[in-house]
């Protein structure tokens, strides 16, 4: 029999388990990685108690994601002692940001038979069998079309990671440090992956990088995120494009254009704003400004009137008075996001805003935060009440086993995992679209009846604009 015969029936019993922390770039990480093991013959998707190697794949963004992925590290570690599996991995940004300082962190550390950087874990299998106990390539590494996946999402739902790194240098943001610097995916590479993932049931496919707005400007010839929507919005079967992590500044009308004109492209953008203070929005090195801010909103209201816009905001930057966070509370009261996440600034080491002095309390933080958070609420529920008697297209997710005849789905409004759902009276498939008409309305969630099929309002307007 030959080595590789043999090597191979080796590798095929071998089952392997992933947890997968942080954002959803790292979760594409994380399904590359897997895909990689599980086209080497590993049984990939074990459960973390009942695997031969587990993966943990970190995040490193914030104190409070470093616990998070230190604390996961240390239960694989004892799972590990106590024989449940044999190999461990650590990779992500927790593993690029501080390498085998994590001894320090770590009780246990030599359980860890090997960490990986951000560019190095499309050779895990090569690491795994050679015996390397850690790897940090450069931070160049961006997977393509050729990179297997194993889904980790709900299979009608995907994300496409179509750029890595960012060069954008936020001056509270370690991002850059661990991910390195912006690089597109090319335009034909993403439309064979998405073509692949529409391929095995995707039917709402969701664009992420760390800027989704800087997508093409790095490449020869170059491209841009209107053209790569364009270029996807003729894919057959697929249902949805929605677009995360936008760049005010780089809000343009031709983005707006395509939001309002191309038929599969969602009314929805996320857009993260930090903040509207000038001297704030300055100091944290966004570029454009509060104007640049408003400028981006305006564009995307008079091209979409109903577009759901997402934001996060930071309170509690280092030197923010009590007048800019006011500022803050004003602009969002103006504004009315549709949905908004916060957070409250958190000091990372090697960051510009970090030395910063006039650093604000933790107390006035959370106070900031909470305040905020209850505005926001308020603004949420009447947004949602606005939206009673209307029709909406929902894709859903899942079905309460129980009743058997209520079911959980996202409108276009509602991107997976960070924001609400339609909670919807009648039987329906999970992954299939459903017209509900909408009876009630929570702060974030939307409540409703399945109505008779037909086009949804969004579709026959942008029917009738083409
Ligand atoms: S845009 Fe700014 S906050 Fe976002 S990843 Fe880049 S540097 Fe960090």
């Amino acid at each position: 029999m030959s080595a590789k015969k043999h090597k191979r029936q080796r590798a095929n019993d071998k089952t392997v388990a992933a947890v997968s922390l942080g954002c959803n770039k790292n979760l594409v990480d994380t399904e590359v990685a897997l895909g990689a093991l599980a086209s080497a013959g590993y049984i990939v998707g074990a459960e973390p108690c009942d695997a031969d190697i587990i993966i943990v794949n970190t995040c490193g963004f914030i104190e409070s994601a470093v616990e998070e992925s230190l604390g996961v590290i240390d239960d694989m570690i004892e799972a590990k002692k106590e024989g449940k599996c044999s190999k461990l991995v650590v990779m992500g940004c927790l593993a690029e940001r501080f390498r085998t300082d994590l001894r320090d962190d770590v009780e246990g550390f030599d359980e860890i038979d090997l960490l990986v950087g951000t560019s190095s874990y499309p050779r895990i299998i090569e690491l795994l069998e050679s015996g390397a106990t850690e790897d940090f390539a450069p931070q160049k590494f961006i997977h393509t079309h050729e990179d297997p996946r194993f889904p980790a999402t709900l299979p009608w739902s995907m994300y496409l990671k179509i750029a890595e790194g960012c060069s954008n240098q936020c001056a509270y943001c370690r991002i850059p440090s661990l991910r390195g610097p912006y690089r597109s995916r090319t335009p034909e590479s993403l439309e064979v992956e998405a073509a692949a993932l529409v391929g095995i049931g995707a039917r709402e496919l969701i664009l992420i990088a760390q800027d989704t707005t800087r997508y093409g400007t790095d490449l020869v010839p170059k491209t841009s995120l209107p053209e790569l929507l364009g270029r996807l919005n003729g894919m057959d079967n697929l249902r949805r494009l929605r677009v995360m992590y936008m760049y005010p500044e780089l809000v343009t009308d031709a983005l707006a254009e395509a939001v309002a004109k191309l038929s599969k492209v969602c009314n929805y953008i996320d857009m993260p704003i930090q903040h509207i203070d000038d001297d704030i929005l300055d100091s944290m090195k966004r570029r454009g400004g509060s104007s640049a801010v408003r400028r981006a909103i305006e564009t995307l209201r008079s091209y979409v009137p109903d577009i759901c816009i997402r934001t996060t905001v930071m309170v509690g930057y280092p030197g923010e008075t009590k007048e800019q966070y006011e500022k803050l509370i004003e602009f969002l009261r103006e504004a009315r996001f549709d949905r908004l996440g916060a957070f409250t600034y958190s000091p990372e080491d090697g960051t510009p805003a970090a030395g910063m002095p006039d650093q604000v309390p933790d107390e006035v933080k959370v106070a900031r935060y909470n305040r905020l958070m209850e505005l926001q609420q308020e603004i949420s529920l009447r947004k949602n009440e606005s939206l009673i008697g209307s029709t909406l297209e929902v894709l859903v997710d899942e079905v309460d086993e129980e009743s058997g005849n209520i079911c959980y789905g996202r409108s276009y409004r509602d991107a997976p995992d960070i924001d609400g759902c339609v909670e919807i009276e009648g039987a329906a498939e999970p992954g299939t679209f459903v017209h509900v008409k909408i009876t009630g309305a929570g702060e974030y969630d939307l409540f409703g009846k399945i109505s008779s099929p037909h086009i949804s309002p969004m579709r026959a307007k942008k029917r009738e604009m083409i």
